[in-house]
């Protein structure tokens, strides 16, 4: 099978991503930016289906951090096949009150974080002629969210990406999706107030956050041969809230 680096992938949407792949057979890297024993944590369940887990810890948003970490992947485990940009921070706050550095901080690391991975790996894919990217956007850059300007311009961005990098990579045999959760239940929303979980909960058809497995299922999908003809899509995966 392939080779799947996955950016955030210590907990979350992201393990769960991981140890996915890792169940159908693919060797996997699990980056992070700092909880390096977290991530380890999940790279031991993955070895428990058979396959290689590596753990890297860099910051997606610096480019040459990088390239040397995919160069290092390449020399230990082989070209990647599949890459899932799911790295992503929040700082949440009105936007006339944002500071520059809230701004450019979810910029940084969730648009540009993914942009660094994709041209790297990209390149590399193209080579190879095969590739799988699965970028995680959020219907947030679909509809808008109010108090989340920064992540809603990275998200949106984002999809605008996978729409250009598909048509840059299909000619070569690489395809490029994004999926889209509504609200999962991780770290990054288990700090939203009551009210605002419940408001949310009453939008969604299924009444309830989704699980991080829910999307991890999605991207196993878009990874597979069995989305062999599918690229520059995005697939919403938010029990019917948008
Ligand atoms: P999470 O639980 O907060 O985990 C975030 C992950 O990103 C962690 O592994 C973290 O590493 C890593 N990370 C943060 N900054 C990084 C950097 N500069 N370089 C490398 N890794 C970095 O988040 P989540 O809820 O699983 O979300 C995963 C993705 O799904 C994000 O892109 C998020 O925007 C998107 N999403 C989430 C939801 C939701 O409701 N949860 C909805 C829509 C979209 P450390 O552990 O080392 O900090």
């Amino acid at each position: 099978m392939g080779i799947a680096i996955v950016t955030g992938a210590s907990r979350g949407i992201g393990a769960a991503i991981a140890e996915k792949l890792a169940a159908e057979g693919h060797d996997v890297v699990l980056n992070c930016a700092s909880n390096a024993a977290k991530a380890e944590a999940v790279a031991e369940k993955c070895r428990a289906h058979g396959g290689k887990a590596l753990v890297k810890v860099w910051d997606v948003s610096d480019h040459a951090a990088c390239e040397k970490a995919v160069q290092e992947v390449k020399e230990e485990l082989g070209v990647p096949s599949i890459l899932v940009n799911n790295a992503g921070i929040t700082r949440d706050g009105l936007m006339v009150r944002m500071k520059e550095d809230q701004f450019d901080e979810v910029i940084s690391i969730n648009l540009k974080g993914a942009y660094n991975m994709l041209q790297v790996c990209g390149a590399m894919m193209m080579r190879a002629k095969a590739g799988r990217i699965v970028n995680i956007s959020s219907i947030s850059g679909m509809v808008g969210n109010a108090g989340q300007i920064n992540y809603c311009a990275a998200k949106a961005g984002l999809i605008g990406m996978t729409k250009t990098a598909a048509k840059e990579l299909g000619p070569r045999g690489v395809t490029v999706n994004a999926v889209a959760p509504g609200f999962i239940d991780t770290d990054m929303t288990e700090g939203l107030a009551d009210a605002l979980k419940e408001n949310a909960k009453k939008q969604i058809s299924l009444g309830r956050f989704g699980k991080p497995e829910e999307i991890a299922e999605a991207v196993a999908f878009l990874a597979s041969d069995k989305a062999s003809f599918v690229t520059g899509q995005v697939l919403v995966v938010d029990g019917g809230m948008i």
